[in-house]
């Protein structure tokens, strides 16, 4: 087998220069940087959409093509940019559209083009992974990885498979931050907020942290990156939904995660969702299998990491035979992970034959009469949604305010599916991974 070459991407200095000082922000709160970065840049285009380009027609044409935002993006618009209008006008737009192509009898569970915010954040984390590989200055960059505590286990496997020059630098650092971690003395700074006050706001509360700068057990911070939105245990009843495959698959996966057993695999949404069920106490103990399984696979893979390295011959990087077979090594070493056990109930539950409209995830495959109840139920949106954007005019400010106010929340739930589904898409940036799981 010859050497592959690997275009190596080339900044212009100023663009590298920045790009390296906001990955190096990045490392500021607590856990894993990459997530952070990439969440927070998904969480910037939203607030751009939100308030610039929802009347854009290039915008909102893209936006019918891919059935509006992606589940975790659709839940991010309403929860952390806080714009129920802005899902609710741009959710109006897809609605009519499937409707229509409902009406002349066309397939509506097909979807043209995945989530943009996830396009262009998957964009982001590549390049931050690259310059977390690359940079010359990786000795300061170690010092911030150490600090933060570390890569989150999926990122942590898409440096090692990605390689890079750093890259052994990146295995040392998380080999370090492993050892720290299981340490039974290491707890997080600042009090854990209790999960089932902590989405509860007074008017007039303080600016609220954003959710990955908040205090978690560190071992679950560590395998599953900072905590990925606001919502806890709590708030999974607000605007319950009509989909039965969300509903019944959301509640056979909680009774999987009420009693999964120390180190079964669990995505980093479900680890998230298991800390605020059963506490830290129970969490930590549930996850310390998992991380010991981790540490012990980092022990084993220095070598391989070395021989994986790229050489560099000027503006190309090559990777030689041996490279691309200790690559290879590593990739069955870290890659070969069992699912999600609260991931596969959601699935095998949602997927089984029963009455009732489901959302437009939940619809692929579906036969006729279930088709009709889902749209049924749609159309009933279509008034409530209109009505709310009438109502937001402020024209008509002085009108009663009705069942129409929480139709932002349900038509997102009908068509991108209800909040914390369990991604299934392979656009994993700056959210929970699909095939990340406990088993490394
Ligand atoms: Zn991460
Ligand atoms: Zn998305
Ligand atoms: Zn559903
Ligand atoms: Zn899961």
């Amino acid at each position: 087998m010859s050497a592959r070459t690997v275009p190596r991407v080339r900044w212009p200095a100023s663009a590298r220069h920045n790009a390296f000082y906001e990955l190096l922000a990045a490392f500021d709160g607590p856990g894993c940087a990459l997530c952070r970065i990439t969440r927070r840049s998904g969480a910037r285009l939203l607030a751009e959409i939100s308030f610039e380009s929802v009347n854009d027609r290039e915008v909102r044409d893209r936006l019918r093509r891919s059935r509006g935002l992606c589940s975790w993006h659709a839940w991010d618009l309403l929860d952390d940019t806080r714009d129920p209008y802005g899902a609710a006008f741009i959710y109006h737009d897809v609605l009519h559209a499937i409707l229509v192509e409902a009406d002349a009898g066309a397939d509506i569970t097909r979807q043209e083009s995945p989530c943009l915010i996830c396009d262009a954040v998957a964009a982001a984390e590549r390049r931050n992974l690259g310059i977390l590989l690359e940079d010359v200055e990786a000795a300061e960059l170690r010092q911030h990885l150490v600090a933060s505590g570390g890569l989150c286990r999926s990122h942590f496997r898409s440096a090692l498979l990605t390689g890079g020059r750093s890259v052994v630098n990146v295995l040392e650092s998380q080999r370090e931050v492993l050892r720290g971690a299981s340490r039974p003395g290491w707890a997080p700074t600042g009090a854990l907020p209790d999960p089932r006050t902590a989405s509860v706001r007074a008017g007039g509360a303080r600016h609220r942290r954003p959710a990955d700068d908040v205090p978690a057990e560190p071992l679950v911070l560590l395998l599953a990156g900072p905590r990925p939105m606001h919502w806890t245990a709590g708030d999974l009843n607000f605007a319950a939904t009509r989909c039965v495959s969300c509903r019944h698959g959301a509640e056979a996966a909680y009774e999987v995660i009420d009693r999964v057993a120390p180190g079964a695999p669990l995505c980093s949404s479900h680890l998230w969702v298991m800390l605020d069920r059963r506490g830290p106490q129970v969490a930590r103990a549930l996850v310390e299998p998992t991380a010991a399984a981790l540490s012990s696979t980092i022990e084993d893979l220095g070598e391989q990491v070395v021989r994986a390295k790229t050489l560099r011959l000027g503006p190309l990087a090559i990777r030689l035979p041996a490279a691309e077979q200790a690559l290879r090594a590593i990739q069955q070493r870290v890659g070969s992970v069992a699912d999600c056990v609260a991931c596969k109930e959601f699935r095998e539950v949602a997927r089984a034959e029963r009455a009732g409209p489901r959302c437009r995830l939940h619809l692929a495959g579906a036969d006729r009469a279930r088709i009709d109840e889902s749209v049924h139920w749609w159309r009933e949106l279509d008034a409530e949604v209109a009505e709310y954007l009438r109502k937001s005019d402020y024209r008509f400010r002085d009108e009663v305010r009705g069942p129409e106010q929480s139709a932002p929340w349900r038509v997102v739930q009908a068509l991108s599916g209800d909040r914390g589904l369990p991604p299934e898409r392979a656009y994993t940036a700056g959210r929970p991974h699909k095939e990340d799981s406990s088993n490394t």
